[in-house]
């Protein structure tokens, strides 16, 4: 049977969901309207731009630029910090939706997914319309728009939901592929490097098109291995299966809400650690790391806030993501009561990168690691109860302890 693959891309996904997430909580203007961006803290100058409104790319701005530079461009622009709690709730939403029209999706990034539609068009009628249902749920459902590209395979699908923004369906089927993607400039093929662009123009190769009509045996010579791949992505050859076993967006986050407002600083040091503890251990059980860690306070008038951190290098010690936690909190706690706290760890990876840490004394390190070891068999074996750290003993620790979904 001809393959059909579907890749549904979520139109300016951070700030789409900053928006959306801000609506549904009673706030009063929809941020994709206005002059906004997201942004790390633009208390430091090394903030950057993560996502734009199309206001703010009228002025110029750029993602990845820095805070500071974008506001030289606009002196109104509103900077709203991510929150990757938000995000990959949408994004498991979105998940969701999907899965009512195949059991053949692949989570690709926190806001794109390729879907198999092979089999589901005798149930949901041509990709066409499947696509428009899906597009349609998801706006009326969750409140954000996504474009649908649709091809023979997923190097064609991919490169279909990019050929016009936002809100789109396009199609690149193998007949369109001269019509539609030939008279793309090379920078547009999917995985072509921006190294690799200044190469190819150096071979007169200046649209998809040049390439696919190229010279094998040259792009081989130059490229290596990837000038194979180039040139068989330039003909629309792609015969990568769907995969479907990352089901889940990857990412750890545990909450603690609180019978009582907490106002107490070393109070909330220790539910911190706490939950640092927990998804320490989630974090370990999986032989993960990770490299941002996350901060949410929800005060008693329910208003949350998070600050997050890029990590100069990944870690899954309890010790070094309660040290991050506890100055995240300490930058940005104005003293409010608070009756929820969250710790969300994403970015995670597989193997240490194995450079200096934040603990400089790597047998201190090495002692945490073991000490971490020990603790998670221990409750692995007897419950979560059975070890209390001795600062948790002075304390009593609120309770209710809810496992992100
Ligand atoms: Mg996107």
């Amino acid at each position: 049977m001809k393959k059909i693959i579907m890749h549904i891309d979520v139109n300016n996904a951070f700030l789409s969901w900053s928006a959306c997430d801000m609506l549904k909580h009673g706030y009063k203007i929809d941020i994709r309207n206005i002059n906004s961006i997201i942004g790390g803290d633009e208390k430091q100058r090394s903030g950057i731009v993560l996502a734009k409104s199309e206001n703010a790319k009228k002025f110029g701005i750029k993602t990845a630029e820095t805070i500071y530079s974008a506001k030289k461009k606009c002196n109104n622009l509103q900077v709203f910090l991510p929150d990757f709690r938000v995000y990959s709730h949408y994004s498991n939403a979105m998940y969701k939706i999907l899965c009512d029209y195949s059991d053949k999706i692949e989570r690709f990034s926190i806001d794109e997914c390729f879907l198999d539609y092979t089999y589901s068009q005798k149930l949901f009628g041509t990709a066409d319309e499947c696509a428009k249902k899906i597009s349609n749920r998801i706006y009326t459902e969750l409140g954000f728009t996504v474009n649908v590209g649709i091809g023979d395979n997923k190097l064609l699908a991919k490169m279909a939901s990019d050929l016009e923004k936002p809100n789109k369906i396009c199609t690149i089927y193998k007949n369109e592929i001269k019509d539609k993607m030939w008279i793309l400039p090379i920078e547009e093929l999917f995985m072509t490097g921006r190294k690799s662009v200044p190469k190819l123009h150096n071979l007169n190769i200046f649209t998809i098109g040049d390439l696919a009509n190229f010279d094998l045996k040259i792009l081989k010579k130059t490229f290596g291995k990837m000038g194979m791949q180039m040139y068989e992505y330039a003909n629309g050859i792609d015969d990568s299966d769907v995969d479907n076993s990352r089901q889940e967006y990857k990412g750890i986050g545990n909450s603690i809400t609180t019978n009582v407002d907490i106002l107490n600083k070393s109070i909330a040091y220790n539910i911190l650690l706490s939950i640092s503890e927990l998804v320490g251990k989630r974090l370990r059980a999986e032989n993960k790391y990770t490299n941002v860690i996350n901060v949410q306070l929800k005060s008693a008038d329910f208003v949350t806030q998070s600050h997050q951190r890029k990590l100069l290098n990944s870690t899954n010690i309890t010790k070094e993501i309660y040290n991050v936690a506890k100055e995240l909190f300490d930058e940005f706690w104005n003293g409010q009561p608070i009756r929820s706290f969250g710790i969300r760890l994403d970015e995670l990876q597989d193997d240490k990168d194995g450079q200096i840490s934040f603990l400089a004394d790597e047998r201190l390190k090495e002692k945490s690691n073991k000490l971490d070891k020990v603790i998670d068999n221990t409750r692995n074996k007897y419950g979560n109860n059975i070890i209390k750290r001795a600062v948790f003993l002075d304390n009593v620790i609120p309770n209710m302890l809810n496992k992100e979904k």
